[in-house]
């Protein structure tokens, strides 16, 4: 990012869950993430559909918990957020922690702020090529908007 020309390593995308919109918590994620030195690109509050959600977590498909992660992924709004940062995947995994928030290291947005396993508040992108998936998923290109760039 230091020629003000974000590369693929730069981006990320996160989901403030429905958990998180529903415990009020929309504004506290977002300052913590803004504090650590992400810069927004583009957000929106939308509800998923069932096969929005399944499509997003294809990967899951065939895993035990997959009807109650659609569930609850469709049972409110949620928070999609492209974000900007060098080494965006790796910084923002580090700051959500680990899926199982008790497992999650002090200080991370899910020993903060989530409830069990599944209701984790936040997602984070686990490469740059999901990454890059992940945010044209909910964002057409002109939607992107580059803070840098202003
Ligand atoms: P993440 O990358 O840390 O979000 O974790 P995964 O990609 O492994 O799983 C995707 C999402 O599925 C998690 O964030 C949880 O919301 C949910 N999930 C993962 N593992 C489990 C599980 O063992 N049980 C349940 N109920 N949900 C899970």
């Amino acid at each position: 990012m230091s020629n003000g020309n974000p590369s693929l390593r730069d981006k990320t995308l996160a989901i403030l869950k429905p958990d998180c919109v529903r415990k009020n918590l929309i504004g506290k994620v977002i300052a913590h993430i803004q504090e650590t030195g992400f810069k927004i690109n583009a957000m929106k509050m939308v509800k998923l559909t069932p096969d929005a959600a399944k499509g997003f977590y294809e990967v899951h498909s065939e895993r035990p918990f997959f009807n109650d992660l659609i569930a609850y992924m469709t049972s409110g709004p949620c928070v999609p957020i492209a974000l900007e940062k060098e080494n965006a995947v790796e910084e923002f995994r580090k700051l959500i922690g680990a899926t199982e928030p008790q497992k999650a290291a002090e200080g991370t947005i899910r020993k903060l702020y989530a409830d069990s396993i599944q209701e984790n508040i936040v997602h984070g992108s686990d490469s740059d090529e999901n990454a890059a998936k992940e945010i044209s998923h909910f964002f057409p290109r002109k939607e992107l908007l580059e803070i840098n760039g202003f």
